[in-house]
């Protein structure tokens, strides 16, 4: 295997003005309004060989969550040639999408979009796993080595590469509870992940029997899709959910109001530990269930009775799956906890999917060797400021933007499309010292806190000199 400098720059003398790891939506969207910065050189690497924004949930219908205006660039520059309706335009569907009055686009056609302006943006490099960063003081940027992958994932050469900052777009990785990790890693065992739910389709419609585990958006999607391809009268399928209900998404216009800049800002002044306490009361603002398809579910399941008789599908919520194991004969045994009866049974499945959520991914792999200047909240989680740039120790002159991990200190908006040209723009606004995107100062008609308050939050204070190590 070969080490040779990749894309970019090949020495600390001639660094990248910004490097950015990982292209989700949120790098590409950075990436597309930092291409018209002409002063501003930029690289972005993606480990995966081509842009695919969750192909294992490209259900047929599903939808986005967000109106097609939470595009790449749109709410921050409408005249960036990047944008959806450009790429609607570039594919002659301006006329079919005008007359299709379509708010909530597919997610297969966002998905497109995106790898649409993947394929035509200079400077995006796919196949290049980023393992590690460094500072050097040396030359005052950023050491960024990698390992060039070829479209089979297979290590073909390591590389480094240079750059003054940085910014972070990892994403999220799928998550398997405790309990249901060891099945879900036994590849012969019917147990996945929701994430990998079209990979698997054709082997849960074989299967005599399903369990949906989780009431998200993904585990309605998924049950919708089975009972839909079932057989009427034996659909065996059961779905569980921890949660009390299987609830709606908090969807009203000033609920929605929790997804704007105003928002975010009133959050990261917060308290660390009042910000703590707030987002899982959150929950039904990022984990519910769109009206939509909690509607399509119950139409489906009453289509189902018109011909006398009821579906065999159990819907049973505040449910909790305490453990699993192999079941004679092939299939899995789920042993489950009642919250309110304190009740326990057990359910024997052949095929389980996992709509149990995600993760951040965590940055401390990837960000070891900075660990030594990294401020820590008091939950040893990464300081990261108003700007969304991780605090640092004085020492390291260059930044660290982070996209998409810091929930902890911006709140539900975190993971929202619709906040990704915004939090973008900011980041380019940080990064150049200038306004190349003036972004406005209010943006909700709720007015989040009182004007003044008394003792500003301490968390906010940039660049806080670290806590003596060890
Ligand atoms: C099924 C699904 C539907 C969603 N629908 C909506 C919606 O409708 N509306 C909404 O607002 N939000 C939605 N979300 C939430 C959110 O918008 C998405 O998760 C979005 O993909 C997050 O984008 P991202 O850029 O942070 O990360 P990701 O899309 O997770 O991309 C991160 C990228 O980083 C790469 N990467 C990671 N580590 C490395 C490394 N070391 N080196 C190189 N590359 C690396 C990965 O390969 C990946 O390509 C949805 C989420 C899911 C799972």
């Amino acid at each position: 295997m070969s080490t040779e400098h990749p894309t970019g720059t090949a020495a600390p003398t001639d660094p990248l003005d910004l490097a950015g790891i990982g292209i989700g939506p949120f790098n590409l969207s950075l990436a597309a309004l930092a291409q018209p910065l002409t002063g501003l050189r930029t690289a972005f690497y993606d480990q995966r060989p081509a842009f695919h924004w969750h192909p294992g949930l490209l259900i047929d219908g599903a939808t986005l969550q967000v109106p097609f205006l939470a595009d790449l660039v749109t709410l921050a520059d409408p005249t960036n040639p990047w944008s959806f309706l450009s790429y609607l335009r570039s594919r002659d569907r301006l006329y079919p999408f005008y007359f299709a009055e379509r708010f909530h686009i597919h997610r297969a056609e966002y998905d497109a979009y995106c790898r649409w302006v993947s394929e035509n943006l200079p400077a995006l490099h796919f196949g290049h796993q980023i393992d590690a960063v460094r500072w050097n003081s040396s030359h005052a940027v950023f050491e960024i080595d990698s390992t060039h992958l070829d479209a089979d994932g297979e290590a073909e050469a390591l590389g480094r590469s240079y750059a003054r900052n940085l910014v972070l777009g990892i994403g999220t990785a799928p998550h398997v509870p405790e309990a249901l990790r060891p099945l879900a890693e036994t590849p012969a065992a019917p147990v996945l992940h929701s994430s990998d739910y079209l990979d698997h389709r054709e082997r849960l419609l074989a299967a005599d029997h399903v369990t949906v585990v989780g009431a998200g958006q993904s585990g309605a999607e998924i049950f919708l899709d089975l009972l839909r391809a079932r057989p009427e009268g034996r659909e065996r399928l059961h779905w569980l959910a921890r949660t009390p209900a299987f609830a709606p998404m908090e969807y009203s216009k000033l609920g929605l109001e929790h997804f704007t800049p105003d928002y975010t800002r009133y959050f990261h002044a917060l308290a660390e530990p009042v910000r703590d306490a707030l987002v899982p009361g959150q929950w039904q603002l990022y984990k519910g269930i769109d009206h939509d398809t909690l509607a399509a579910v119950h139409d489906e399941l009453y289509r189902r009775t018109l011909h006398g008789g009821w579906p065999d599908a159990v819907l049973t919520p505040g449910v909790r799956v305490e453990a699993a194991d192999r079941a004679p004969g092939g299939g899995v045994t789920l042993h489950l906890a009642h919250a309110e009866q304190h009740t326990r049974t057990r359910l024997t499945t052949d095929a389980v999917v996992l709509a149990t959520g995600y993760r951040e991914r965590r940055l401390d792999t990837l960000l070891a060797a900075l660990d030594p200047y990294l401020c820590r909240d008091d939950a040893g989680r990464p300081r990261v400021d108003a700007e969304h740039r991780l605090v640092l120790d004085p020492a390291v002159t260059g930044s660290v933007h982070v996209q998409n991990a810091e929930r902890h200190s911006h709140g539900v908006g975190t993971p929202d499309l619709g906040l990704a040209a915004w939090r973008s723009a900011t980041i380019l606004n940080s990064l150049t010292g200038t306004t190349p995107y003036p972004l406005p100062d209010r943006t909700a008609f709720t007015t989040f806190g009182l004007p003044h308050p008394t003792a500003p939050a301490a968390a906010t204070a940039p660049h806080a000199a670290p806590a003596q190590q060890g």
